[in-house]
């Protein structure tokens, strides 16, 4: 008897499901996608149990003969490709033909569907892979597929579902993902009954993502929209300081399709170079069209990773839209007159599923300053979404509360200056509060931001050495600075091997001559870690701007007279992106009139501070 056995159907789907089915949200989103491949205007999704005991998808699209009904169930049954060359140009989300059968394996499934025309639908039932029961069935047309008791016969998938609340996270994340790329159609999400998300038929995707994201959030939002021959790319870009450890609110689509592309996102976050730490992720929604011959979406079973033909081009334009994007945001936040009356910042809707089993403590709870420490701007720290909107310590953010009019202009050198506190932050008397500013940091942005632009006006330009310099190094940053050699060289550093770890430096970039040069290019290739082998230019440029930023910035601790700080003031004006400095920490923060009156637990408003109770 031979050793190799060719395995059953079911077993296939129930492998396959193993893949295409992780959890409830995938069922969702196989679900969703083929309600929206089918053409639905209305899109319903209920939920039972956070989808242990029911997920049930309606829609009202094209429906399937009883025969297509059949066949769909059937693996590698699709109606959206025919031949391999059909892969090369799909528009449609699915084409695999694998989810209902992968899915009707792991569940007691129940279909009902009805093409417009057909006086009568089809109702299949399917038990764990079992086909139970065929029948004829009066129905609205459209399909609607019930899942039901989901990994009943796979316990150890069973096992790993996690708690209710994460589970229904991530249903809520799948939903408004797809949600977001298809605003023609009216989508809902029901979890026991209760409505959690209705999104009516929107005009167009900034209406629909102003809707996901609410009004306040989606106000900070800069739109962009930008036209390169390798991509037609559009959407709206956070500031950086609405930055998250987690994806969550960072919505990235090619041709309609949600990805969660490294590459892809490494091209927006390279466009917030340094204004994002390592590991967080911007608040933003970048759809982006291009030729679908272009792009490889068969490249993971799920497919949320794509694969680009030519990647260069469309990460270029990206990256360039994205940073115009942040630089018109920047020159507009002063002059953005007051968002709304209300001074939070509401998290978006779906925080109130995903964060209700670990309320943020930053409300009420913790109130006084605590409540208002700088790490505040960060909106991770910013969830009680519970809570009344304007409880104590409730973080502002300093854009969308700018009390001056449209047209004022409005500078940090323009203030009266308190003073300097501890001898690292400048206070300022702001028309609306107090302003602290992080003189390092600022001073760093700064020097980093003229380094930048120096770098990028003298492009190679080199500065020879009147004695070349030899450098040594440990075996292992002498391997490094080996492959370094020609991006170094063309950033203006004339490096030539002198044996074993040894170098001998000629030249230096002249936009870093005054910058103790020498010493940059050896912490340089001493604080290098190995994943960093391959460094491009830009990359290499911009850690030699960051580390002659942070050498040279004014410490903390050091004492500025007044005509100091006043430079430093009007420099930070000059300065582009002024919001944070260079590693990502934010480098100024206000405290408002009326924040400061909540801590003394006063009512009135601020302007009538001065007043007795
Ligand atoms: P794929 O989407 O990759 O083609 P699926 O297993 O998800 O594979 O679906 C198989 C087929 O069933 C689809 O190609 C489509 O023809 C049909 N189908 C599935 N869901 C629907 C729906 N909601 N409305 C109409 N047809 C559907
Ligand atoms: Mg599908």
């Amino acid at each position: 008897m031979p050793k190799i056995n060719i395995l059953p159907d079911i077993l296939c789907n129930q492998i396959a499901a193993g893949e295409v089915v992780e959890r409830p949200a995938a069922v969702v989103k196989e679900l969703m996608e083929n309600s929206v491949d089918a053409g639905s205007r209305t899109l319903v999704v209920r939920i039972l149990d956070a989808g242990r005991r029911e997920i049930c998808v309606v829609d009202n699209g094209d429906g399937m003969s009883p025969d297509d009904a059949l066949l769909a169930i059937e693996r590698h049954a699709t109606s959206k490709i025919r031949a391999v060359e059909d892969l090369q140009h799909i528009q449609s989300l699915g084409f695999r033909g694998e989810a209902l059968p992968s899915i009707a394996a792991v569940s007691r499934f129940e279909l009902l569907t009805r093409e417009r025309q057909a006086t009568a639908g089809t109702r299949l039932v399917i038990d764990g892979g079992v086909l139970r029961d065929v029948r004829e069935i009066g129905c609205p047309a459209g399909t609607q597929i019930c899942v039901r008791d989901l990994f009943f016969n796979v316990p150890a998938r069973r096992k790993f579902l996690r708690s209710q609340d994460t589970e229904m996270a991530h249903i809520s994340e799948q939903f408004l993902r797809l949600a977001m790329a298809h605003p023609h159609i009216h989508c809902q999400l029901q979890h026991q009954g209760r409505i959690l998300h209705d999104l009516p038929q929107a005009s167009n995707h900034l209406e629909r993502a102003h809707r996901i994201l609410g009004l306040e959030l989606s106000d900070a939002l800069q739109p962009f929209a930008s036209d390169h021959p390798a991509v037609r790319a559009y959407g709206l870009i956070g500031p950086p300081e609405l930055q998250r450890g987690s994806n969550q609110h960072f919505f990235v689509y090619v041709n309609g399709r949600p990805v969660w592309d490294r590459i892809l996102y490494r091209a927006i976050m390279s466009a917030y170079d340094s204004l994002l730490p390592k590991g967080r992720y911007p608040t933003a929604v970048v759809f982006l069209e291009m030729d679908p011959e272009l792009v490889d979406v068969n490249v993971h079973p799920t497919k949320r990773e794509v694969r680009l033909r030519n990647p260069a081009p469309v990460m270029e334009a990206l990256q360039k839209a994205v940073r115009g994007a942040l630089q018109d945001m920047h020159r507009q936040r002063w002059q953005r007159p007051l968002a709304s009356q209300s001074e939070t910042l509401r998290p978006p809707r779906w925080q109130t599923v995903q964060e209700q089993d670990a309320p943020i403590t930053v409300g009420a709870a913790t109130g006084g300053l605590d409540g208002i420490a700088p790490t505040a701007v960060n909106l991770e720290t910013v969830a009680p979404a519970a809570g009344p909107p304007d409880s104590p310590g409730t973080p502002t953010f300093p854009w969308l509360q700018s009390t001056h009019a449209a047209s004022e202009e409005v500078s940090f050198a323009g203030l009266p200056i308190l003073g300097q506190l501890a001898s690292s932050y400048i206070l300022l008397e702001a028309p609306d509060g107090l302003i602290i500013i992080d003189q390092h940091a600022a001073h760093e942005r700064i020097l980093y931001e003229r380094l930048h632009a120096a770098a990028g006006a003298s492009g190679e330009a080199r500065q020879r050495l009147a004695h070349s310099v030899v450098l040594e190094f440990l075996p292992r940053q002498g391997a490094l600075l080996q492959q370094w050699i020609e991006p170094l060289g063309e950033l203006g550093y004339e490096i030539a091997p002198f044996g074993g770890n040894s170098f001998a430096l000629h030249a230096v970039p002249a936009s870093l001559a005054a910058h103790h040069p020498v010493e940059l290019l050896r912490d340089l290739v001493e604080t290098a870690q190995e994943d960093e082998a391959m460094p491009t230019r830009a990359a290499l440029s911009d850690v030699l701007a960051k580390s002659a930023a942070c050498r040279q910035a004014v410490k903390a601790r050091q004492r500025l007279v007044r005509e100091e700080i006043l430079e430093l003031l009007k420099d930070l004006d000059r300065t582009l992106l002024s919001s944070t400095c260079p590693h990502g920490r934010p480098l100024w923060w206000k405290l408002t009139h009326a924040e400061i009156a909540r801590f003394f637990q006063r009512s009135q408003a601020p302007g009538s501070l001065h007043q007795p109770r």
